[in-house]
């Protein structure tokens, strides 16, 4: 049997909604237009309701990891040190971008499923005079771990001269995160992930303590951080901008509004538990030590090829989830469960996931993690312990 439809439940790009893409089919505006500048304002305005905050927040037309590069260039001098938290692949981007500027990473290594530990990072800081933020994912989407950024930040704030960075592209709209009073002095996501928007829009939301940095002379044309703050602020772009994504983003970040953002959180919540028990009951493993809410990494089970499952499910019935990355390519696979989700969605995920663990020779009894998932859900919607 052949599959007759696509399910995209990958951890990036995800499943955009029919409002999105609707609102997204219409004829391009141009970016001058008042009618641009009303809905670029707009979109603005909401993403500072999305951070909770009130400070200059801007829409790059980049994917995500245009905004990291802002932030690295902008906001760093050659010469600097930075501390960088490294417990996979976009850890590792961190890194190659500090390099890539000459900016010295003190690297705190961790091994992939670990989070970083809050001491560890005082300590660099501490032995490290040069330092002049931490770069840090909020979620390191390749292991499904969440760091605990919060408590990072309380001890960030207490260096005049330490920004703290986070990559939070698959935490912002996961989490209820209010970027102000948790010291996120610049905080970056992207629109393909929690956003549900197609990939192709940055966002970088920074601080008066990170501004100050755009004072400095700095090498870079495209992404002039001090350049967009002074158009965005008019509802303009310093160039065209991906006009249609813009609209879409506007409309996904409506939806996040009429839902509530403490609801989403509560959502992605709610299906992050019912993954992990549905995952337990297969008898398998997570990878993270703290999981994420937004993605589960799944351990592959001795004797399974994890890139063979990921094929199979996606050959077999059009469901897209996701493998490993680099040295756990093959050895994990990681459920989605980030944006226009829902309880159904993770319930296919696990239901195709034994599908193929059971063709692949790994016994078990089918509807068994679907049964935890949904026992799960059942209780945590009732409110009942679980
Ligand atoms: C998806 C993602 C990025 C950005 O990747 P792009 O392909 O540039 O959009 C960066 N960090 C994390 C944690 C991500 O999940």
């Amino acid at each position: 049997m052949k599959p007759i439809k696509t399910r995209l439940l990958t951890p990036g790009p995800t499943i955009v909604p029919e409002r999105v893409l609707q609102a997204m089919s219409t004829h391009t505006l141009y970016h001058r237009s008042p009618e641009f500048k009303t809905i670029f304002s707009e979109t603005i305005e909401r993403l500072k309701r999305f951070f909770r905050t009130e400070r200059d927040t801007l829409v790059l037309t980049a994917s995500g990891t245009g905004a990291m590069e802002a932030a690295v260039a902008n906001l760093f001098a050659p010469g600097d040190s930075a501390v960088v938290v490294v417990g996979g692949k976009f850890g590792k981007r961190w890194k190659e971008l500090c390099e890539a500027f000459g900016v010295k990473p003190v690297v705190i290594e961790l091994e992939w499923g670990k989070a970083v530990k809050v001491e560890d990072i005082k300590e660099a800081i501490e032995k490290n005079p040069n330092v002049k933020g931490v770069f840090i994912q909020i979620c390191e989407t390749s292991t499904g771990v969440y760091n605990d950024v919060r408590a990072i930040g309380e001890i960030t704030s207490k260096y005049d001269d330490v920004i703290l960075v986070a990559d939070g592209i698959t935490a912002f709209g996961v989490y209820d995160i209010p970027v102000d009073d948790w010291n996120i002095d610049v905080a970056i996501t992207g629109s393909q992930k929690a956003l549900m928007t197609p990939p192709g829009l940055a966002v970088i939301s920074l601080n008066e303590k990170a501004k100050k940095r755009l004072e400095r002379e700095r090498s870079v044309y495209y992404f002039d951080l001090a350049k967009e703050i002074k158009n965005q602020a008019k509802g303009q772009t310093a160039y065209t901008p991906a006009v249609n994504l813009i609209v879409g983003l506007n409309e996904a970040l409506k939806m996040i509004e009429e839902e509530g953002l403490e609801n989403v959180a509560e959502r992605h919540r709610i299906l992050a538990m019912c993954a992990r028990e549905g995952i337990k009951a297969l008898g398998l493993e997570l990878l993270s030590e703290v999981p994420a809410n937004g993605v589960t990494a799944v351990k592959v089970p001795e004797g399974i090829d994890g890139q063979k499952l990921v094929s199979w499910i996606r050959e077999k019935f059009g469901i897209v989830i996701a493998g490993g990355q680099d040295h756990l390519k093959g050895k994990i696979f990681r459920l989605s469960h980030m944006g226009y989700v829902d309880i159904f969605d993770l319930l296919t995920e696990l239901e195709a996931v034994e599908f193929a663990l059971t063709r692949m020779g790994y016994r078990i009894e089918y509807g068994i993690s679907v049964k935890a998932a949904m026992d799960t859900f059942i209780r945590a919607v009732h409110k009942r312990p679980v």
